[in-house]
C-alpha cells in the first residue's frame, strides 16, 4: 500500500564526528528512487544533518512538545522542528511509553498539534512481550490506534509504526508472518473505525531489530510497506539495503 517508506531511528546515538560519517555514508549510497526515506536524529544534531545531508533524504525529530511552545523546559515544539527543516516526528515510540511514561492520551496531543503545524508523524504502537503471551497483542495495538483516531482530525499525513516491544533491539525480529497478521488486523481496525480509504491508503511499517539480512522477507508481505529501524540505521550501507529491500 503506498509507497514503500523506511524510517531510521537513531534513538540517543551518535556524536559529531560519528554522525558526520554517517552523512557521509549515506549521502554516498545508492537508494531506489521509489521509497520514502527518513532519519531520525537526536535534536541536537539535527541543524547537522540538515547542512550534511542529501535531500533526498528527509529528517524527522524523535519527539515534540504537545502544543505551542513557552514555558516549557526541556521541550521542543512543532513549530521548531518545522524551522530546522523537520517533515517528521516520531511519536508514541515504545521507549517514550514504557522508560518513560508516555501515556496514549498524551501521545495523541502530540500527534494532533504536529499534524496541525504540517508535520507528518511516525505514529508508534506495539505489545509487550507479556501482552503478546497472554493474548492481547490485538487489544493492545487497537487501544493505541483509538488514542491516535480520538486526537487527530485526519490520517493523510500519518505512517503507523507496528513495533512489537519485544522485537526492539533484542535482535529476536517478528516473523513476517507475525508481522503480517498484525498490520492485517490495523488496517482492518482502520476501516472499520475510520474509513475504507485511510485503511488503503495509510503506510503501516514494522520496527524490532530489522537488519539488513532480515528485511527483505519481510518486505514482501503484502501488508508491510516499510521499516523503521533502530540500530542498524547507524551503518550508513545496512541502512541502504534495508531502502532497497522494497519488494
Ligand atoms: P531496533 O531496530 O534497534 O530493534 O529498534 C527498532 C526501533 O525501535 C525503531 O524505532
Amino acid at each position: 500500500t503506498g509507497k514503500f517508506f523506511v524510517g531510521g531511528n537513531w534513538k540517543c546515538n551518535g556524536s559529531k564526528d560519528s554522525i558526520s560519517k554517517l552523512l557521509t555514508d549515506l549521502n554516498s549510497s545508492t537508494l531506489e528512487s521509489d521509497v520514502d526515506v527518513v532519519v531520525a536524529p537526536p535534536f541536537i544534531y539535527i541543524d547537522q544533518v540538515k547542512n550534511s545531508l542529501t535531500d533526498r533524504i528527509e529528517i524527522a525529530a524523535q519527539n515534540c512538545w504537545t502544543g505551542k511552545g513557552g514555558a516549557f523546559t526541556g521541550e521542543i515544539s512543532a513549530e521548531q522542528l518545522k524551522d530546522i527543516g523537520c517533515k517528521w516526528v516520531v511519536l508514541g515510540h515504545s521507549e517514550r511509553r514504557h522508560v518513560i511514561g508516555e501515556d496514549d492520551q498524551f501521545i495523541g496531543k502530540k500527534a494532533a498539534y504536529a499534524l496541525s503545524q504540517g508535520l507528518g508523524v511516525m505514529a508508534c504502537i506495539g505489545e509487550l512481550l507479556e501482552e503478546r503471551e497472554a493474548g492481547n497483542t490485538f487489544d493492545v495495538c487497537f487501544q493505541q490506534l483509538k488514542a491516535y483516531a480520538d486526537a487527530v482530525p485526519s490520517w493523510d499525513n500519518i505512517v503507523i509504526a507496528y513495533e512489537p516491544v519485544w522485537a526492539i533491539g533484542t535482535g529476536k525480529v517478528a516473523t513476517p508472518q507475525q508481522a503480517q497478521e498484525v498490520h492485517v488486523a490495523v488496517r482492518d481496525w482502520l476501516s472499520k473505525n475510520v474509513s475504507a480509504e485511510v485503511a488503503s491508503k495509510t503506510r503501516i511499517i514494522y520496527g524490532g531489530s530489522v537488519n539488513g539480512g532480515n528485511c527483505a522477507e519481510l518486505a514482501k508481505e503484502e501488508d508491510i510497506d516499510g521499516f523503521l529501524v533502530g540500530g542498524a540505521s547507524l551503518k550508513g550501507p545496512e541502512f541502504a539495503t534495508i531502502v532497497n529491500s522494497v519488494a
